[in-house]
This record gives C-alpha cells, structure tokens and sequence, in this order.
C-alpha cells in the first residue's frame, strides 16, 4: 500500500477534479457575457435572468456532489477501504466470477445510494423550482429501481464474460472480451428502442393527422420511411424537449417527444426531423459504433498489458494480485485517456450535428430549425454564452450561435 500507483490514482482523481472544477468556473463566470446579435431576441428579460439562475443552480450541485464523491474515493483509498470489500466479497464465495459480481455490485449499488441525496434534489428541488419537473416520487423510485435490474443484468453477464475469459484464455483473453463487448454493443445499438425504452417509457407511432401528412410528405422526399417515426412520452418525466434517431438497419427510428410536438409549430417539426433523416443518412450511428469499438479494443489491450501485475492490488491495499482491484485501479489509471477519448468523441459528435443541419438546409428546412432550435433553447433554459474550453472539452452538440452562423453560410451559398 502506498506504492507508486497510489500516489499516481491520488494524483490523478485530484488533477482531474481540479480540471474540471475550473473548467465549471470559467463557464459559469461565461454565463454573464453579452449576448451575441444573432441570439438576441430568444429569451425576454426576466426569462433570461431564470436561465442564469437556473444554470447556477446546476453549477452549486455539481460542485458540492463531485467534492463529495472526491472525499469519499480518497478516504476509501487511503482506508485501504476497497480490500476490505474485496475481502468480504472473497469470504462470501470462492467463485472467481461471483466475487468480481459481489465486489462490483457493492461498489456499484452503494456509491448510487450515497448519491441518492443529490439525485433528489436535482430533480425535487432544482427541476421543480424551474417548472421542468414532472416527475412524482413514485416514478423516481421505480426508475431507479428498474435501472438497478437492468443495469445488474446487462453489466453482470457482460462482467461475468470478462472475467470468464481472463480465467480460461490466458494471454488471447482481451481479445475474446473485446468481440464479445463490441458484438454486445451492435445488438444494444439496435435493439435498445425495443428491450430498453418500454422499461421506461411508452413509444407509439405517429397519429394520423396534419402533422403525420406534413411528416410524410417531407420524409418521402428525403427518403425515409414515416412508419419508422415515433412518438415518446417525454412529458412523464421533464417538460424539456428532445429528438433522436437510433438504430442500425431495419431497426433504425426516429424518435420525438410529445413535449416537442406540443412546443414546436409543424413546419419547426418537420425541420427537427430532416435533421435527424440527416443523421440516418450520414451513417453517423454506424460511425459512432466503429470508433467505440476501437476504443474498446485499445482499452482492453493496456488492460491485458497491466492486469497480471502486483502494483495495482497492492496501490487498494491488497497483498495478493485481485482480478477486482486490478480492474477497479486500471479504471481509475485509465481515466485520463478516456477523457481524452470522449473529447475527441465530442469533436465527433459535433462534426455530425454540423453534417445533419446541413443535410436540414439542403431541403431548405434553415428557417424551420433555425426557430426550431431558439424556441427549444428558450424552453430549456440553456446556456446562450457557453465557455469556449467548456464546449470543447463536454460539448457533444455545437452551441446554438456555432449552428445557426453555419446555417446561415450553408444557405447563403
Ligand atoms: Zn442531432
């Protein structure tokens, strides 16, 4: 205990909160800068002083949670509180799979509970004050509880498979973990619409009516098919409003919130939608998918590289070499990459929804989600004047001035 790798996993839990608390603050500090031409407009007065309320709000929670969660990582730590789990995890059972289970379980479920007190507030307090909130109590716990079960059986078989490998297949066994995560990946990102939403909401296909025959116009001519358009039932839980698309192949959709539909005039509807035709006809979710797979691959290799050795059981306190706590100290050893991962991933995300706004524009739908977008903005309370750092670091879509100056271009040529 107290090797090199601990002080390296203190060093980089402190850094890392270090870093993002200051990009907070320059963000935060952004929210009083003057608001560009093009923006103005949106928000009257008094509803721009409650989105900078609003946004504070939000800034004073991450805060205090985050602080929280540092001092309770470090205090496991320098506790050597992450062996004694492992520990009971090993007088439970000598099965090497059911204790990665146990270990992970415990981790997994109480670090969910101790933030339980924030969750809350976020939702009863911050979203309530602000009108958002439409969620009852009764909907919080069975959420949470259905996000436990499916959470506890998706990342209990994919564990169990990986630890699997590691006991049987040696030196192959980061490659084994790797198909079977990415196979595992394709069929979540086709079949998530069918095993994974009806837990928690109800999606129906569009009414016939005037908005379905605007619809199908418009999706005829950009060539998708309207029965793959659906309706959620987003007002169950937030008054915010959303659009996406998801699915690969035949399972592909699109899918709206009711909320949007009842914010957003028709011809506003049907410019979100070209948007999300855009990202079906870009392949991005295909895209999407072939760089998570070689994240995963590359992820899995430094894992193979470093999971035999004693440095890392011995940095949580054990003297002997745990498969949990090798896996747990990677985990925190890796961070700095994957946030430098998702980064790049952003920067992706963000080319992307560049490229759908483009596509909207060809089919002359600039207007449409160009007001859109402003009305959606002004119904969300977000951020008008984001900090640039801060776009570029968590930012997975441009913000709103970065989309409306680039449609602008795009129709002016
Ligand atoms: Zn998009």
């Amino acid at each position: 205990m107290y090797n090199a790798i601990f002080f390296i996993i203190v060093g980089i839990l402190i850094v890392s909160y270090i870093v993002s608390r200051y990009l907070d603050f320059l963000n935060s500090k952004s929210r009083n800068k003057n608001i560009p031409e093009e923006l103005k407009g949106i928000y009257d007065e008094e509803r721009y002083e409650k989105s900078q309320k609003y946004g504070k709000a939000k800034d004073r929670l991450s805060f205090i949670s985050s602080t929280f969660m540092l001092a309770v990582i470090l205090f496991m730590l320098f506790s050597g509180g992450f062996n004694y789990i492992k520990e009971f995890a090993a007088s439970v059972t000598d099965n090497e799979i059911l204790r990665a289970l146990i270990f992970f379980g415990i981790l997994i479920l109480v670090s969910d509970i101790i933030t339980l007190p924030f969750q809350w507030y976020s939702v009863f307090v911050i979203e309530e004050k602000f009108g958002f909130n439409k969620m009852t109590v009764k909907t919080f716990i069975t959420d949470k509880l259905k996000s436990w079960l499916a959470g506890g059986i998706i990342g209990g078989i994919l564990l169990s498979a990986v630890v699997w490998f590691y006991l049987k297949t040696g030196n192959m066994f980061w490659i084994y973990a790797w198909i079977s995560v990415s196979l595992f990946s394709v069929f979540m990102s086709m079949f998530y619409s069918n095993l994974i939403v009806p837990l928690f909401n109800k999606q129906t296909p569009l009414e016939p009516g005037e908005l379905r025959d605007a619809i199908k116009e418009f999706s005829d001519k950009a060539g998708f098919k309207p029965k793959n358009i659906y309706v959620i039932d987003g007002s169950k839980r937030s008054a915010k409003a959303n659009a996406y698309f998801s699915g690969l192949g035949h399972k592909k959709r699109i899918v709206l919130y009711d909320t949007l539909i009842n914010d957003l005039t028709t011809d506003e509807i049907v410019a979100v939608l070209a948007h999300e035709i855009g990202h079906y006809k870009k392949k991005h979710v295909a895209i999407n998918i072939v760089s998570s797979v070689i994240q995963s691959g590359i992820m899995f290799y430094i894992f193979f590289l470093l999971v035999n050795s004693k440095e890392l059981s011995a940095a949580l306190g054990s003297d002997d070499i745990s498969f949990e706590l090798g896996l747990l100290a990677f985990g925190i050893l890796y961070s700095p990459i994957s946030g430098i991962i998702s980064m790049l991933m952003n920067i992706l995300s963000r080319r992307h929804e560049f490229e759908a706004d483009a596509f909207a524009c060809k089919f002359g739908q600039a207007n449409g989600l160009i007001s859109g977008l402003k009305k959606l903005t002004a119904k969300n309370l977000s951020n008008l004047t984001p900090h640039p750092a801060y776009v570029f670091f968590y930012y997975s879509h441009p913000t709103l001035y970065q989309r409306i100056k680039a449609m602008k271009n795009e129709q002016g040529n």
